[in-house]
């Protein structure tokens, strides 16, 4: 599979555990998650949800992506699954946020910051952004905990 346009720059294709390489993303990274980051159209993206979204045309709504082969800064969209917030969590991607980044997560929310905007400061989606600010996702728990 090709890479997108100009992603070829900024990727490198590595060996990974699954049958097709991964795209390892070597450009910029937002957030203690660690995630790639690019900025297009004025709006920042998480690189895979960029190269999802670029191959697949879409995201559903409330869903986030799961990288199959545990590589965060891979950007294969044939790496990356759709899956729920909850899911993500369970599986313990998201579940990287420590309880104080979920409350900055919430105050800045709170304060009518953009969903996108603090997506891509923490590397999770806008989904997990509006749960965790929604407080269904580390409410009073110590540790990362979701309750549905
Ligand atoms: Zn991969």
């Amino acid at each position: 599979m090709r890479r997108p346009y100009k992603l070829s720059t900024r990727t490198e294709v590595r060996p990974g555990p699954l049958p097709t390489p991964c795209w390892h993303w070597t450009g910029g990274r937002s957030g203690s998650a660690g995630y790639g980051s690019i900025t297009r159209g004025g709006r920042l993206y998480a690189i895979h949800e960029y190269t999802f979204l670029c191959r697949y045309g879409y995201l559903p709504s409330g869903m986030v992506l799961d990288h199959l082969c545990d590589n965060r800064l891979c950007c294969n969209p044939a790496h990356l699954k759709v899956s729920t917030a909850a899911n993500n969590c369970r599986r313990g991607r998201n579940a990287k946020l420590s309880r104080e980044q979920a409350d900055e997560i919430k105050r800045r929310r709170a304060a009518g910051e953009k969903l996108e905007a603090i997506a891509a400061d923490y590397g999770v989606s806008g989904a997990m952004v509006s749960f965790i600010a929604s407080g269904r996702s580390w409410g009073s728990q110590d540790k990362p905990h979701v309750r549905i």
